[in-house]
């Protein structure tokens, strides 16, 4: 049996990689579209971006396991499906009979839809290239501005800030993470990058980034206002890679539609990672239903194992607490389980750690905690669990989470 792997990012690889370790012999290819072996991007905005790491040290495996692994990589795009052959088409003209494929395109992030948005000096941040081009500008930047005040954007400011240089955060929400997180943790991310000295502007919107001899120099904002600006991060979320699968007519809708054990509704054709939409009982009671994409490193290695263990005769219906974690300055931020809008919150500890229990139908549903790793390890045992925890338990400090948890 082969099996072909669209995308040698954290799913793509980490399929490959445990379809090694189950013991699968066959053939395995990984179908790749960047110039470079399967990398980790979460320090591309943390330690790679502060020049504590350098590229080799974002490798998911050192340059011989894939050979070692009899893991084969090819640089191409996967451009077409033919599912009555089983055969992948590459944008190189060849291409790759499969028994089984595997999409784990990713997602690419959102562009700007403004005057100006393509302006040299205005970046995103995805991969190693645009890493590569942040830490250049970086080096002689006067005036940052970062657009979106979610996860990267505000990893991005962290780093900047630290660094000494002004920074400005354009968001159209009232708060930091508005959409992933409590109010209390938001307000508390709020105060710790001004107290780095971030600005943020919330509740605005960008009409252009102007441009001066050639280069991004300033951003107009809705109100008026025009702030000065020789770097621009636009940080305003992602989309999921599905065309592909679209193309061969399989299901998507904001992701690749998969069922619990990750197949497309073609038994040959699997997907995983960001690209893909799942069922989980983490979602229930969420205003969008219990089909979730999830863009994280756990989601995308717990789905990738899980899948190879489908791959190799061992299914098991895909069931892994969701969590995630984000470094911005002196804060460490860990979340287990999903968060809706309009659940409930409960704050434990206080100052700079604390957890915030969030609670919907009832239930305890999610777990952000700040410079509480122990809190977050619990969390995800009670969620996995699915233990009882009253919003009283959680807020007293003499309750034993940890007891409770196992
Ligand atoms: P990706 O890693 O994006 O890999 C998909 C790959 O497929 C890419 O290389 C893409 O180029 C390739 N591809 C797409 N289409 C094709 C095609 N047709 N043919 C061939 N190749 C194709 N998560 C956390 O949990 N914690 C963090 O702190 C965190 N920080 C992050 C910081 C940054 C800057 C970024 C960008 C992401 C961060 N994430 C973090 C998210 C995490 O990295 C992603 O959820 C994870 O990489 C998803 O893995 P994936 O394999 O699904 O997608």
């Amino acid at each position: 049996m082969s099996v072909v792997i669209v995308g040698a990012g954290q799913a793509g690889f980490q399929t490959a990689a445990s379809l090694r370790e189950a013991g699968f012999a066959d053939p395995i290819t990984l179908v790749g579209d960047e110039q470079t072996l399967p990398y980790q991007r979460p320090p591309l905005s943390k330690a790679y971006l502060a020049g504590k790491t350098d590229a080799e040290g974002l490798l998911l495996r050192p340059a011989s396991y894939l050979a070692e692994h009899r893991i084969a990589h090819r640089l191409a795009r996967g451009s077409a499906i033919d599912r009555d052959a089983r055969r992948l088409i590459l944008d190189d003209g060849t291409d790759l009979p499969y028994d089984q494929l595997v999409l784990a395109t990713g997602s690419r992030n959102r562009t700007l839809p403004v005057p100006g948005a393509d302006l040299p000096g205005v970046h995103q941040l995805r991969s190693l290239d645009d890493a590569n081009a942040l830490r250049a500008a970086i080096a002689s930047a006067k005036n940052i501005v970062v657009v979106g005040a979610g996860f990267i954007g505000l990893e991005f400011a962290a780093v900047c800030a630290g660094r000494g240089l002004a920074v400005t955060v354009i968001e159209a929400a009232d708060r930091p993470m508005a959409r992933a997180v409590s109010m209390e943790t938001a307000d508390a991310f709020r105060i710790a990058h001004e107290a780095m000295g971030v600005v943020f502007q919330f509740r605005a919107g960008i009409t252009a980034i102007e441009g001066h001899a050639g280069h991004a120099a300033a951003v107009a904002t809705a109100d008026g206002g025009r702030i000065p600006a020789d770097l621009v991060l636009v940080g305003i979320g992602v989309v999921p890679n599905q065309e592909l699968a679209e193309r061969a007519e399989l299901p998507v809708r904001d992701g690749i539609e998969i069922n619990t054990f990750l197949a497309t509704v073609d038994p040959a054709i699997s997907a995983v990672g960001d690209c893909a939409r799942f069922p989980t009982r983490f979602a229930a009671g969420m205003s969008r239903g219990d089909r979730v994409r999830i863009e994280s490193v756990q989601n995308a290695i717990d789905q990738a194992r899980c899948l190879a263990g489908r791959l190799t005769g061992r299914p098991v219906a895909y069931d892994a607490v969701p969590w995630f974690w984000s470094d911005q300055g002196r804060y460490k931020l860990q979340i287990a389980g999903l968060s809706g809008t309009g659940d409930g919150s409960v704050v434990r500890g206080g100052g700079d750690a604390f957890s915030v229990f969030r609670f919907r139908d009832g239930r305890l549903r999610a777990v952000e905690s700040v410079n509480r790793g122990a809190d977050h390890m619990a969390a995800r045992r009670i969620l996995a669990l699915g233990r009882d925890l009253t919003p009283a338990e959680a807020a007293d400090p003499a309750f034993d989470l940890k007891a409770l948890a196992t």
